[in-house]
């Protein structure tokens, strides 16, 4: 590592800026300390790529109103409960009667539907291209086992449609492409955008070394359209083609909301025909602009602006009282830069 140290630090280059996509990456280059390593001419900012930071609050909304609804309990990962709405959290609405139960696997709700037949169970399914598989298992196994009282809310998201939304931007020099996502998608799924705009990304595993490495190689290969693979222990060109297969028979591509950014084009995925009685109303669940007008997650998310660039960070927003889905998030990046200045 300290050679790597050693040798990011000798770039001599025009300053850049490069984009770590995915909220894991923020997590472990916070953890790592990895800022603080790089000279002052190589910038790390956060993209769109924490699941929950990029949820709508009409999302949240749908699924608080879904809570109170009779006989139905809204099932989650523990990290959306926090996350504010236009009125409030999901926990919030827990409290106030809502049925909120919080799971670690979608696969949880086959046994909790198949033991309660009065009760509809609707899954927060909110994700990008690594979870979208495991929905689709889950909505497989539903169908073959006759289980009717699951849906989905989904919030689905596709990365490469948002990575191209940031590349018009034209404000990023290259990119740390999501690894988790890539074991699915396979690292070809950047060769397009790094082609059409002439950008390099690198595939990174989550290791303090595996990151610096991947920056080196960006700081390398400046201005040329290359996709570097510097975790080929889990990521192939081609990814998992029987995952995408999956995802394929349940999920068609849709436009879809991102939190901050507004809708873009083909960017979700939304049930088929086939699947849409396993809907719990995914529709039309927009981007509210007035929610929380004064919480600047929307440039955060986009690399905009650092989050000690926000007037309520660290002041009326923090872990324990967030104002945005950037601070609730373990993956949010206003969460992480908190814990920095903390000294956490
Ligand atoms: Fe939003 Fe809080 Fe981050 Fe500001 S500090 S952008 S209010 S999450």
């Amino acid at each position: 590592m300290t050679g790597l140290v050693t040798a990011i630090r000798q770039y001599d280059g025009p300053p850049v800026r490069f984009m770590e996509v995915c909220g894991t990456h923020t997590a472990a280059i916070a953890q790592n300390g990895i800022r603080s390593l790089l000279p002052e001419t190589i910038r790390l900012v956060s993209g769109p790529g924490c699941p929950v930071c990029v949820t709508v609050t009409a999302y949240l909304d749908r699924l608080i109103a879904l809570s109170k609804e009779p006989d139905t309990v809204v099932v989650s990962f523990g990290d959306l409960l926090r996350v504010p709405g236009s009125k409030g959290s999901l926990s919030d609405g827990k409290a106030e009667g809502g049925r909120v139960r919080m799971v670690y696997s979608p696969m949880e709700v086959l046994d909790l539907a198949g033991k309660n037949p009065d009760t509809t169970f609707v899954f927060a399914a909110v994700g990008f291209e690594t979870t979208a598989p495991v929905y689709a298992l889950l909505l497989k196994q539903a169908k073959e086992q006759g289980i009717e009282n699951i849906r989905l809310l989904t919030s689905l998201k596709t990365m490469p449609p948002v990575i191209e939304w940031v590349c018009r931007k034209g404000q990023v020099d290259g990119f740390l492409a999501p690894g988790h996502v890539s074991v699915v998608t396979g690292s070809r799924i950047f060769e397009p955008l790094a082609e059409r705009y002439r950008l390099p990304f690198a595939v990174a595993g989550f290791s303090g070394e595996s990151i610096l490495a991947a920056l080196y190689g960006l700081t390398k290969c400046r201005g040329r359209g290359t996709v570097l693979n510097l975790y080929p222990s889990v990521v192939t060109r081609d990814g998992n083609r029987q995952a995408r297969e999956a995802v394929e028979e349940c999920f068609a591509p849709c436009d879809a909301a991102w939190r901050g950014i507004g809708i873009i084009k083909g960017s979700g995925l939304r049930l088929k025909a086939e699947y849409e009685r396993f809907d719990a109303g995914s529709g039309g669940l927009m981007e509210d602009r007035e929610a929380n007008r004064s919480c600047r997650c929307a440039q955060v998310l986009v690399g905009r602006l650092e989050p000690a660039g926000c007037p309520l960070f660290g002041k009326a927003c923090t872990p324990a009282m967030p104002q945005g889905a950037c601070m609730v998030s373990t993956e949010g990046s206003c969460y992480h830069a908190f814990l920095s200045a903390e000294g956490g």
